[in-house]
């Protein structure tokens, strides 16, 4: 058994088994030892009841002092059960277990490990899992994965599955050098999967992260040098000059650029007019208009006479390019000719795109990554532009070369990315800044609160709607996971009773979740609560990277339109868009995120002439994490807070919501591994220069690694 051994040669996987791996898109024993856990469940030592503050998830040792009170309400049966130590007592509420009258005898010894809520001056726990002292002594510090589900498949029996491919598994030879290893504290990829799966402690845990994490970032920035070294002094084969076009559609704008954009877009009329080809990153914080300056860059192209494309990550932000564009042809009456090329279009559609693209009809090509593939014909594609992403693969580089054209690249990014960093992750490039906001903007007023708010938050969001402005609200999930809808989930718990096993399940058809609040919102459910706090004609609707393309271009359509007045979302909103009508951004579970991406949520408000709020809601009160977010009080300015961010998270940081946008690494987050990053950057600077060919016979295995990557072209799959 090896990677690519199909799910099903694992025992207990069969045919509908592999259908729900599908869904996760896991088809192979490689892909199942690459799919991660979402996070770690932590078993702490037991506290005492007077130190277990409220919203924190905690164990406490007790001893059961007595039934409280017991109800029935439709089908729910409540459980009350007093425990007390020697600092105090706590009420533990159980849903649909009445037989826990039973089993918990007065005067028994338990740990009871949940969410401690209070009540008034009362302190609870709901659904607590309960242990024996002894059981509990032995799970204590360890973690046990938690993997993002999908219904029919449990935690246990992913866990079940794993060990089996960790056991099985034939893995290929060592990629790096024994060099490379030793210096670098890097442990094998065999014990960095056991360990990401089954972790000891948090200390191997931290080990196998570090392994994993650095093979991301050296694929990544071996693949970069290759792509410096191929296009670095490639000859234009566009050189375009200016034309009167530009500079009439600048005079015709209702705003002129600021002094940051006018800078950078003679930083880019350069390139365009010189002999080499172009190669440049703009950076510029959200907002700061790197549209316009892209624009301006493929005005000038089509004006030549040339084709130039946009490609943006996300289909929503294709079709607002695109709606941007056709909007400034007919008020502006610029030359563009554009097309839209998206994944989502109908086989039909996409092949008079094409025809137009091959023809030259079409000047202006925005899209998602479609607009590259195999099938498309440029006739004359000059340059071409991916916004929020700083990516442009060797891969996709090579794929126009073989089409006959070597264009100029204008990469757009809004991550905020401190100096050293910048310096490793866009070293094949040249960077230009946009550090200046259009100056008709009010600073966004932002506060960071605990949940208790939300009543006063959404007051506020009905009195913005009343005067005609929108808002989005963000949950960092898409609808409840399956390990939370019901039942006992991951191991341990409930040692005491023969026969009551977790599998034979404990079904909870009320839905409340286990650990209450250590869950997270999500949208789906999320959407359902603001319909009925908010007033009846106040119109909500959902987007989520789940849902069809479809029905995400028509809800963003209507966002747009002002048919919707609140979208509650996921982070897919984070990209890019633009509604300046939109002034409230709202964020559950703020605390599960990093600034940096806290940041560029909020860079979707305060985009028009409206004040703008921003409300940070954590569920996790505890002053460290307050401190944290209040950061995004202190400035709205992204570079702070990226530096801010770096500086407060350090690589310990494993739960919560991953760090997404553009360097969407699986593990690896730039932040907080800013320090793994730079040990792979140091390496791979070395092979290039020890071995550019990866000749040597130390470095085999890494060339076979890295051309079956070029050829999977998983190099730049998520980038
Ligand atoms: P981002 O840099 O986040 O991509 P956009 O390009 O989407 O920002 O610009 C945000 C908004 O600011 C747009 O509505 C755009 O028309 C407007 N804008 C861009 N440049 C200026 C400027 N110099 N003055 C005023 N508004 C501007
Ligand atoms: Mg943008």
């Amino acid at each position: 058994m090896n990677g690519q051994t199909p799910l099903t040669e694992l025992k207990g996987i069969g045919e509908k088994t592999r259908k729900l791996f599908e869904k996760l898109g896991v088809h192979t024993v490689g892909e199942l030892l690459a799919f991660y856990p979402r996070d770690y469940e932590a078993f702490q030592g037991p506290v005492k009841i007077c130190q277990a503050s409220s919203g924190e998830v905690c164990a406490v040792q007790g001893a059961v002092s007595g039934i409280q009170s017991e109800k029935r309400t439709g089908n729910l049966h409540i459980l009350n059960i007093r425990v007390s130590d020697d600092t105090g007592c706590l009420l533990l509420t159980f849903f649909n277990m009445p037989f826990l009258k039973k089993t918990l005898k007065r005067g028994g010894f338990y740990v009871f490990r949940g969410m401690v809520q209070s009540r008034g001056a009362e302190r609870l726990m709901e659904q607590p899992k309960i242990f024996s002292y002894d059981d509990y002594r032995k799970l204590e510090n360890k973690l046990l994965p938690r993997y993002s589900l999908t219904k029919g498949l449990t935690n246990q029996a992913l866990q079940k599955y794993m060990r089996q491919a960790l056991t099985f598994c034939e893995f290929a030879p060592e990629i790096y050098s024994g060099a490379i290893l030793a210096e670098n504290g890097l442990m094998s990829e065999r014990e960095a999967l056991e360990a990401i799966h089954f972790p000891e402690d948090q200390e191997g845990l931290l080990a196998a992260r570090k392994r994993l994490v650095f093979d991301e970032f050296f694929a990544f920035l071996f693949q970069m040098r290759r792509n410096k070294d191929f296009s670095r002094q490639l000859e234009s084969g566009f050189r375009l000059t200016e034309t009167a076009d530009t500079v009439r559609f600048l005079e015709r704008l209702p705003f002129s650029l600021t002094e940051a954009q006018g800078k950078v877009w003679q930083e880019i009329k350069e390139d365009l007019e010189g002999a080499c080809c172009m190669n440049r990153l703009v950076q510029g914080d959200v907002g700061s208009g790197k549209t316009i300056v892209a624009l301006l860059a493929l005005l000038m192209t089509a004006a030549n006479g040339y084709q130039g494309a946009m490609m943006a990550p996300t289909e929503v932000l294709a079709l607002q390019h695109f709606e941007t564009v056709q909007g400034y042809v007919k008020k502006y009456g610029l030359v563009f000719r554009p097309v839209l090329l998206t994944g989502s279009m109908s086989a039909g559609e996409r092949r008079e795109a094409y025809r137009r693209i091959a023809s030259g009809e079409a000047n202006l090509v925005i899209g998602t990554h479609a607009l590259i593939q195999e099938k498309v014909q440029y006739r004359s594609l000059a340059l071409v532009v991916t916004d929020e992403q700083h990516r442009f693969g060797v891969r996709q580089r090579e794929r126009l070369a073989e089409k006959g054209s070597q264009p100029h690249i204008l990469v757009m990014s809004a991550t905020p990315i401190p100096r050293t960093l910048a310096i490793i992750l866009y070293g094949d490039l040249q960077i230009s800044v946009i550090d200046q906001l259009p100056s008709n903007r009010l600073p966004i007023k932002n506060c960071v609160v605990g949940t208790a708010y939300r009543p006063t938050a959404y007051r506020f969001i009905a009195k913005e709607v009343e005067k005609g402005r929108q808002a989005y609200v963000i949950c960092p999930q898409v609808e409840r996971p399956e390990d939370e809808q019901g039942g006992f989930s991951g191991e341990g718990g409930f040692p005491m009773e023969k026969g009551m096993s977790m599998e034979s399940g404990i079904s909870m058809e009320s839905g409340i979740s286990m650990e209450k609040g250590m869950s997270m919102e999500n949208v789906v459910d999320y959407t359902e609560k603001l319909k009925s706090v908010l007033p009846s004609h106040v119109q909500v609707a959902y987007l989520h990277g789940k849902m069809r393309p479809g029905d995400k271009k028509r809800i963003m359509e209507e966002f747009a339109a002002h048919a919707i007045d609140v979208l509650v979302s996921t982070t897919v909103v984070e990209v890019g868009i633009n509604v300046p009508n939109a002034t409230v951004m709202m964020v559950e579970n703020a605390e599960r995120f990093g600034l940096a991406q806290l940041h560029q949520l909020r860079g979707r408000v305060g985009r028009g002439e409206h004040q703008s709020y921003c409300i940070f809601v954590s569920a996790n009160e505890k002053e460290e994490v307050m401190e944290r977010l209040k950061i995004l009080n202190k400035s709205n300015d992204g570079f702070f807070i990226a530096s801010e961010d770096l500086r407060l998270r350090g690589p310990g940081e494993l739960l919560g919501v991953r760090q997404s946008g553009e360097f969407s690494f699986q593990l690896g987050d730039i932040y907080s591994d800013a320090a793994v990053l730079q040990l792979a950057s140091r390496e791979v600077e070395r092979i290039f220069s020890e071995d550019p060919g990866l000749a040597r016979e130390e470095n085999r295995a890494l060339r076979q690694y890295m051309e079956d990557k070029a050829k999977n072209n998983v190099d730049f799959r998520s980038i």
